[in-house]
């Protein structure tokens, strides 16, 4: 047996058992390890990497629309907390505590932060003063801790990284302005980076965030037909001004409650990422997010001039591309799976023959092709490829996701179609939570959201059968 079909064989694949290939390359593709605390996970080299590119871009686009970074405490004082009602009946059940400070006991129990709209909040309530102190800008990049029952790396895991965004403005407007913005970001950021199509939509009132007036999400779907939130944006009005007592003068010299927001993304849209473009050779990157877009792996390098020569492409290469070089003595075939497995979008090989033909091969990840390119072509060929490779990417997830939606009409369509063909099924509803509680126990799908293209798929509620307000997209969700 070939060191080639061991390296490969270290997969799962995915149509025998989804979850276990999930597991298998996240593993094999270096992205984590698991914690010492049950749930808690070691993001490795690798996984930071491709998450500190979509920490960057995101970051730039903030920086770009106004908002500043901070960092507030870890810590929460459990009165703190309980300020608004709503959003700590949401956390409780996921709270981390902290009861003592080394031998003794602590006063006041202080929780590890699930999320920090408090510590906002009662910042807010003591900077803000007048209308000129506002919009209040505010993101960090944190991590935050939520105790999990099951959890998977990247998808649920109980102290992930994130940003979350906390905006305070002056009126209602405002503050729905920069929800919807926010959402924008996200949406820009996943489809024109990650390669992932979203759905652009709202919460129902069921799903939405503790202590919202209503919730913004993007929602995209798995290979398996599986959803996944991939951002939400959260708009509160001023109930948290309220509680907190965050106000402020307005021209007029009345005192008026600030409207605010809050936005998150997470590193589990790295589960998204995976389960997105993934497939039985590993990890599939796309290239506008890429650590190494393009990797050169020297054949037969032993020979003379061969490994010159790849240095030299390297060298001429890495202003245009991020590009990297394998001159390990693993054998050809396993340095090719190396870089099939961590998902690199192009290899660049080059042996003693193409030298002579003055040439390289470029072999894409996505499709497997292999393209002749004359070396003094490569320079403008090989950013085009990239570019190939990140539309077809988005291209594939577009038309996998249009495969896997469907419209029910009634409750035994909606079933068929959760066994026949898994995906996104856009239904009527009623807006009663009951028909929306009565389909998740039901079937386990969860309305994904509202979406603000509506269509009109029936004139009645698919579990109820009255007259219908708005179409859903449900689905089951990680
Ligand atoms: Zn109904």
């Amino acid at each position: 047996m070939s060191k080639k079909k061991q390296f490969v064989e270290k997969v799962t694949p995915m149509e025998e058992n989804f979850a276990q290939w999930y597991t298998d390359v996240v593993k094999q593709a270096g992205l984590v390890d698991y914690g010492q605390v049950r749930g808690t996970m070691i993001i490795k080299p690798y996984g930071y990497a491709i998450w500190e590119n979509i920490r960057d871009e995101l970051d730039r686009k903030f920086k770009e629309t106004g908002h500043s970074n901070v960092a507030f405490p870890l810590f929460i004082p459990e009165s703190l907390l309980q300020k608004e009602k709503d959003h700590v009946e949401g956390f409780a059940p996921e709270v981390a505590w902290v009861t003592h400070g080394g031998d003794e006991e602590l006063a006041e129990r202080i929780a590890v932060r699930p999320t920090s709209e408090v510590l906002f909040c009662e910042y807010y309530s003591k900077n803000i003063h007048s209308y000129r102190d506002l919009p209040m800008l505010y993101n960090q990049w944190a991590n935050v801790v939520r105790w999990e029952k099951t959890t998977r790396p990247f998808l649920r895991s109980s102290e992930f990284h994130w940003q979350e965004g906390h905006t305070a403005h002056a009126t209602a407007e405002d503050a729905s302005e920069e929800t919807e913005r926010m959402l924008g970001i996200y949406a820009d950021l996943t489809e024109k980076y990650l390669a992932i199509p979203v759905i652009r939509g709202r919460k129902t009132e069921k799903e939405k965030f503790a202590g919202a007036k209503y919730t913004l999400t993007i929602e995209s779907l798995m290979h398996d037909g599986r959803a996944l939130q991939s951002a939400t944006s959260h708009h509160f009005g001023p109930e948290f001004a309220k509680a907190f007592d965050i106000t402020y003068l307005d021209e007029n010299g009345d005192t008026q409650f600030v409207h605010q927001t809050s936005w998150g993304l997470s590193t589990r849209i790295m589960g998204a990422l995976i389960m997105v473009h993934g497939d039985n050779r590993g990890l599939v990157v796309p290239p506008r997010i890429a650590p190494t877009q393009a990797i050169i792996l020297p054949i037969a390098q032993h020979k003379e001039g061969v490994l010159d020569k790849a240095y030299d492409l390297r060298d001429q290469l890495k202003d245009i591309v991020r590009i990297d070089i394998d001159a390990s003595d693993k054998t050809p075939g396993w340095k090719f799976n190396e870089s099939e497995m961590k998902g690199i979008p192009v290899r660049i090989e080059m042996g003693p023959r193409d030298i002579e033909k003055d040439q390289v091969v470029l072999v894409r990840r996505d499709t497997g092709e292999k393209e002749f390119v004359p070396l003094n072509e490569l320079k403008e060929r090989l950013p085009n490829v990239l570019e190939e490779v990140q539309q077809n990417l988005y291209n594939k997830a577009l038309a996998h996701r249009d495969s896997k939606t469907s419209t029910a009409t009634t409750m035994e369509e909606f079933n068929q179609t959760l066994d026949e063909n898994p995906g996104f099924i856009k239904a009527m509803w009623c807006g009663d939570v009951a028909c929306e509680e009565k389909i998740k126990e039901e079937t386990q799908a969860t309305s994904r959201c509202i979406p603000f293209e509506q269509e009109k798929v029936a004139d009645t509620c698919v579990c109820c059968g009255k007259e219908a307000k708005e179409m859903i997209y449900w689905a089951r969700a990680y």
